[in-house]
């Protein structure tokens, strides 16, 4: 199991020094700010099942007690987002510093085993039954980041793989890909798989995201994403103290947000259905000792848990609870295939 020292920095002063700015240059364009209806079930505010559950840096977050799910609001507009991402100073400090530094344990760690998992979702769900369930298709990575995914992901095509051919996008770097999904140009029914890691919580309309997916999809093709689940043990336990809570991220799902956002939301034509949706991670236990260490409200409030003391102050128990937190579809890290039906 990997450690979050072997992904992220310890020193944490730079990258919130760089954060702070971001949310300074959020703060001074109040104007742009909107109020959004819930981002997977379109309640608004005025329904009164929209309940404030955190304040965080200033920025307020409500929770949906129609669907579950929780998200900022009111939230910088989407053309102020967009805006954002461009110059934001704490995605470039990840570009420069953090992800060059711990490049080879996020392969290691993170991009392998998605690219498993994705392997994994191809054969279960495309065209069941058949062997190889894919042959030369065309994959599409949304919010391609650093590049780290795709620069592995390259080295497995060859003339007899799954894939033919890998495209990426994210409008927020420089040069290859600068553009976003509504700008792709490409034709509707002619990717089989979309994969979009930790993109959707960054999203102001998920649904319409997820359409524009759905388009480009050939029929029994297959998005892969993952993202915040807000049900996880650890935003569950720690709620706003949790780091995942950040202005970055505006909605925080639960396992059964795609569910509605499929059934309910999402043009029924699409045929978009949810085939799985499991919770993979691996950091929430150690993501909590962190903070019963630093917060000494965490603290007091863990140690007067009996239950949650033995677990979270035995190394063992604690690797033990994270099994069952994956297993169980507890853990806050969450990845969802969704399928187009034929
Ligand atoms: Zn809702």
């Amino acid at each position: 199991m990997f450690k979050e020292a072997d992904i992220r920095p310890n020193n944490r002063e730079e990258l919130w020094k760089e954060q702070q700015k971001d949310r300074e240059w959020l703060f001074t364009r109040r104007d742009q700010w909107v109020t959004r209806f819930c981002p997977v079930c379109r309640q608004s505010h005025l329904s009164g099942m929209q309940t404030p559950c955190w304040i965080k840096f200033g920025f307020l977050y409500f929770k949906c007690t129609n669907c579950g799910c929780a998200y900022m609001s009111p939230c910088p507009s989407e053309e102020l987002l967009a805006e954002f991402y461009k110059i934001s100073k704490n995605a470039e400090y990840w570009n420069e510093e953090i992800y060059p530094n711990t490049k080879n344990a996020r392969i290691e760690n993170i991009e392998l085993p998605r690219i498993g998992m994705m392997y994994n979702a191809v054969h279960s769900f495309y065209n069941t039954g058949e062997c190889p369930s894919l042959h030369q298709g065309t994959l599409l990575e949304v919010g391609a980041g650093y590049g780290l995914f795709g620069e592995v992901i390259k080295k497995h095509i060859n003339s007899n793989s799954m894939f033919k051919s890998y495209e990426a996008l994210d409008p927020y770097k420089a040069e290859n890909y600068k553009v976003t999904l509504e700008q792709f140009d490409y034709l509707e029914n002619s990717i089989d798989v979309i994969v979009a890691f930790e993109v959707i919580e960054h999203i102001f309309d998920p649904c319409k995201f997820l359409e524009i997916c759905g388009k480009l999809l050939k029929p029994d093709g297959l998005i892969i994403l993952t993202c915040p689940n807000v049900e996880g043990f650890d935003i569950a336990l720690l709620g706003d103290l949790s780091d995942t809570v950040d202005h970055e991220h505006i909605n925080y799902f639960t396992i059964d947000s795609f569910n509605w956002l499929c059934d309910k939301r999402i043009d029924k034509r699409l045929g978009l259905k949810v085939r799985e949706v499991t919770t993979p991670g691996q950091l929430d236990v150690e993501l909590v000792q962190k903070k019963v260490k630093e917060v000494p409200v965490v603290r007091l409030h863990v140690n007067k848990n009996p239950l949650l003391k033995q677990i979270l102050h035995d190394e063992k128990r604690a690797g033990n609870f994270q099994t069952f937190l994956r297993e169980n579809n507890m853990s806050s890290s969450m990845m969802v295939v969704i399928q187009k039906e034929e």
